[in-house]
């Protein structure tokens, strides 16, 4: 009988009240656990329980309790890490070498979180009128935090680490797909010291993120998933004007020049397309490579896309395992359909792995492609790239940025004072130059455009949790 999991309202585990639905393993198909998500009552009794937690414990002022807590959570995270690891590739069907990265910097990101708020000082200055300033950082309230399912613990903590940091209280939605992380760092965090109330989970769909979304005493949402959903969100905090900061969707470019090992930046590329079977919103899901080189690159790119092993996402040659659900393949199919519909040419994938299982996707690939269809300005999130021809520097750059989004881009030359150049005029937040994918948490992550509005990580995604208090003291 598989186990029932439970929401964790105020330091208690509760089972939720609304249906029940079953979890599957993508890879195997298997159940692994039941759900009954939580109903409207219990997400008004979850924001009801973090804001006693604001108000009535010394959360949000004790700074070195909040420390204290978080390095403890990062130590017990790391000594954990191999039970998270394995949840987490039974729950997405990632490689298990992916889901021990994302644990690891699951870690450090608890770890930069608890130093930054340690060292964090007010800022102050003496005044031409004789006052002095001072400016005081400030935790926002109760933050709802809402995340999708490819990134289920790191994009979690992603939110979690600077919310709590900043003395926040939090009510936390994992994707209905992917809740076993997360649960298990809700034990964690109170095995830590996370008083009763600071750190709350509930369960369930989009309609449980709505009421989480909706409800008038949570101050704000930190959302992370497709851009669709994140403008209907983005309306519904209009109302309160509550505060608010959006990760989403991307359609990013990488560029590949001419002057370049073509077998180096066929590996990047390949990285960059399909890490996480390309379920990541920054994938390099548009591939723009310099026509000099062009015909050799997408040879060589497609040999070793086709190579790519598909299979059981524990074992450790695995490089690929399946896309995370049912109907989650059958958007990509649409796509897939799609494209060959509107002309353009597949260049290898594009069917389902049956003997290994019927999520196991074919890395995919279309070329002759116009800037026009929708498989070159529509966010698949699968296994399924694109790669066109340029001729000048210029065409590339307008190439790149003729998108509605702007999360990430990619330059491949050997020619740094070029890469910078270009860099410079793509409109996204983050632009890797020679390399793909690698997040670093001292530094901002976000997007231009429809990309989204703020930024996680770094400095400015504990910021983004805290109110800024100007004191004018006149002597
Ligand atoms: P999604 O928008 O369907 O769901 C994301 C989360 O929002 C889930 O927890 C879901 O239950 C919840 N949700 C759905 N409807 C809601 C509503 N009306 N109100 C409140 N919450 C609601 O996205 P997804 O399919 O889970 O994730 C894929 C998307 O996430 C892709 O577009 C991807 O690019 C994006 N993403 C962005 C980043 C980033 O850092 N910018 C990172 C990962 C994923």
């Amino acid at each position: 009988m598989a186990e029932y999991l439970q929401l964790l309202i105020d330091g208690a585990w509760i089972e939720g009240a609304a249906s029940v639905r079953p979890l599957r393993n993508p890879a195997t198909g298997e159940e692994i656990a039941r759900i009954r998500d939580a109903d409207a009552t219990q997400v008004d009794e979850a924001v009801m329980a973090a804001q006693r937690a604001f108000h009535q414990t010394n959360w949000a002022t004790d700074t070195a309790l909040r420390v204290q807590v978080l390095r403890k959570l990062a130590d017990a995270l790391e000594t954990a890490a191999d039970e998270f690891a394995h949840l987490e590739t039974q729950n997405t069907g990632k490689p298990l070498r992916e889901s021990e990265l994302d644990v690891a910097d699951s870690v450090s990101c608890f770890r930069y979180y608890a130093d930054l708020i340690a060292s964090k000082e007010p800022w102050q200055k003496d005044m031409w009128d004789g006052s002095k300033s001072v400016v005081v950082y400030e935790p926002v309230g109760v933050c709802g935090l809402i995340v999708p399912w490819n990134f289920p613990l790191l994009l979690g903590v992603w939110k979690l680490a600077p919310a709590l940091a900043a003395g926040n209280t939090v009510v936390f939605k994992p994707a209905e797909l992917t809740p076993l992380t997360a649960l298990k760092l809700g034990t964690l965090a109170h095995a830590s010291g996370v008083p009763n109330g600071v750190f709350n989970i509930v369960l369930g769909d989009g309609q449980v993120g709505e009421e989480i979304v909706r409800h008038p005493d949570v101050d704000k949402i930190s959302f992370t998933g497709g851009a669709k959903t994140g403008k209907h969100i983005y309306a519904a905090c209009a109302e309160g004007l509550k505060r608010i900061s959006l990760e989403l969707g991307g359609k990013s470019p990488l560029l590949v020049f001419d002057d370049v090992d073509i077998d180096i930046s066929v590996d990047i590329a390949l990285f960059g397309a399909f890490f996480n079977q390309g379920q990541v919103c920054v994938a390099s899901s548009r591939l723009l490579v310099h026509e000099a080189i062009y015909k050799e690159f997408t040879e060589k790119f497609r040999r070793r896309a086709t190579g790519l092993k598909l299979g059981d996402p524990f074992h450790p040659t695995t490089e690929l395992g399946p896309v995370v659900s049912v109907e989650h393949l059958e958007n990509i199919n649409r796509f897939i359909r799609n494209a060959q519909c509107a002309g353009a040419t597949l260049l290898c994938g594009g069917k389902v792995k049956a003997d290994i299982g019927p999520l196991f996707l074919e890395p995919t690939v279309f070329v002759d492609v116009r800037q026009d269809m929708e498989i070159v300005q529509e966010e698949v999130f699968g296994p399924v790239i694109t790669i066109q021809p340029f001729a000048e520097e210029a065409d590339a750059i307008r190439l790149a940025n003729d998108t509605k989004y702007g999360l990430a881009a990619g330059v491949i030359t050997n020619h740094l004072a070029r890469a910078e150049r270009i860099a410079r005029s793509l409109r996204a937040g983050t632009v890797w130059l020679n390399g793909y994918h690698t997040p670093h948490v001292e530094a901002p992550w976000g997007g231009f455009k429809q990309s989204g509005i703020g930024r996680e990580l770094g400095p400015e995604g504990l910021i983004g949790f805290m109110e800024p208090k100007h004191m004018n003291i006149h002597p």
